[in-house]
């Protein structure tokens, strides 16, 4: 206080001259106390030496940060945790844009496929019209056809035998339309191929099942093969057909079944009322089973089909009248898709069969390394009843059937002149080789089993139903 009033006094003593340059401020500071501020210009310098001070070092301070800032935004500095996660981000999203793009680029290409192979169908389509109406029609004779199949409403006709009609037959499939996977795809009335169809059903003859053995005995010869009916497409490149000894109402003793099995869903079980009708290419029945069939190893027996479950050694025992899934069991033990099959693969590596005997399982197991095993199945639960393990590598043989509790292996799958070269009999537990002469016609042969029915065997040989009559004899010893 004494200091304020002493400053005071200078300031008045100094007079007007210095009233003027001088200034006394007073107000509160930051802290709210009151200051009192006196300045006084410098007599010598008209300005100062040097500028600076606390505002100018903050500035420059600011400055610097900003520079850092705009630094690691324009990514000038990838050493700093920020400027890192920054980068990772982006290329994150860089990768993510350039699979989305590889993706729809891949889709176009197989859209355009689609596309290209859909005008390519057309244009058979148009050329075959063309040829068609080109060429007069022979007059009809009063020939009765099969009953057309309704077109485009589901796969539905009327039933020749007595065969009911199925609610299946027109349940759609799993993409919703039943009018066109569903079918046996020669059933077309009206189509191009009808009358080539009439044609080459009056050049094979129907089954007259005189074969007359009744009793059992050892394979002594096969006939020459005969062609029933040739695949449309390439689904039936393999294939299974069957028919039932012991058939169950509401299915006729002549029904046939069949399933093509190239693709990756095999589902479909197209049942034709007789040999007739398969030959023509008319089934009066198409069921999706519930699951996928592996490979060509199905059978039917006691109105069931049996089959291996895709991708699995489960067995499953389907009702053809309820149309259900009575039975499921693992085969144990038994190898699957891919790890013991014939010789041509095809994942046929668990071959069922129905003979005399029963209900047949061919496979093979780790345990008899690849040997061919023989089990014979309660055909209600499918439970193993007794097995018999043989010295036979079942990849070194084309296929097998069983006749009379006897297994013959077949040796080529695509000579057209091959041999039945061994034989198994589950009676005696023993083996040994046969030399019985046996022809694949379209050398491709895909399955081969026993027809009990038909007392035949059957085969599927490079999208052809095929099958030869077989001539028993006495049984020789072993
Ligand atoms: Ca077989």
């Amino acid at each position: 206080m004494f200091l304020l009033l002493l400053l005071s006094l200078v300031a008045l003593l100094l007079g007007g001259d210095a009233q003027d340059r001088a200034a006394l401020w007073r107000g509160n500071d930051r802290a709210g106390r009151c200051q009192y501020t006196f300045t006084v210009p410098s007599p010598t310098e008209a300005s100062c030496p040097q500028t600076g001070g606390p505002e100018l070092e903050g500035l420059k301070a600011r400055l610097s940060l900003l520079e850092v800032l705009v630094s690691r935004l324009s990514g000038g500095d990838t050493g700093g945790p920020g400027g890192a996660g920054a980068q990772s981000e982006l290329q994150e999203a860089l990768s993510r844009a350039v699979g989305e793009r590889n993706l729809l680029q891949g889709e176009k290409q197989r859209l355009e496929q689609e596309v290209q192979g859909l005008q390519r169908r057309m244009e058979e389509m148009r050329r075959e019209t063309e040829r068609l109406r080109s060429r007069p029609c022979p007059p009809q004779t009063p020939i009765v056809p099969p009953s057309p199949p309704l077109q485009g409403g589901g796969l539905t006709r009327p039933s020749l035998g007595s065969s009911p009609m199925s609610h299946l037959m027109s349940r759609p499939n799993r993409q919703g339309d039943s009018s066109s996977s569903l079918r046996d795809s020669a059933w077309q009335v009206g189509s191009p191929g009808f009358q080539e169809l009439k044609a080459e059903v009056t050049e094979v003859p129907a089954p007259d099942g005189s074969e007359g053995h009744t009793g059992c005995g050892d394979l002594v010869s096969v006939g020459d093969p005969v062609t029933h009916r040739r695949a449309d497409n390439i689904e039936g490149k393999y294939g299974v057909w069957m028919q039932d000894p012991e058939a169950v109402s509401p299915y006729g003793a002549n029904m046939i079944w069949r399933i093509d099995t190239v693709g990756s869903d095999v589902r479909k079980l197209f049942g034709y009322d007789d040999m007739v009708q398969l030959t023509k290419g008319f089934p009066s029945k198409v069921l999706l089973l519930p699951e996928q069939v592996e490979s060509t190893g199905a059978t039917v027996y006691r109105g069931s089909l049996y089959y291996q479950r895709r991708r699995s050694r489960t067995l499953i025992r389907y009702d053809l009248a309820s149309e259900s899934t009575a039975a499921r069991r693992d085969l144990p033990h038994a190898g699957f898709h891919g790890q013991f099959p014939y010789s041509w693969g095809g994942y046929t590596d668990i071959d069922l069969s129905v003979d005399e005997q029963g209900l047949w399982a061919v496979y093979s197991t780790n345990k008899a390394k690849g040997a061919i095993v023989i089990s014979q199945l309660d055909p209600h639960s499918l439970e193993v009843k007794k097995s018999w393990e043989t010295q036979i590598r079942k990849n070194s043989v084309a296929n097998s059937f069983i006749i009379c509790g006897k297994l013959y292996t077949v040796a080529s799958y695509t000579a057209p002149n091959t041999m039945i070269n061994y034989m198994y009999d589950t009676e005696t537990s023993q083996g040994r080789s046969v030399s019985i002469p046996f022809k694949n016609k379209h050398h491709y042969n895909s399955m081969i089993d026993y027809s009990l029915a038909q007392r035949k065997l059957l085969s599927w040989d490079n999208f052809h139903m095929v099958s030869y009559d077989v001539r028993l004899g006495r049984p020789q010893a072993n």
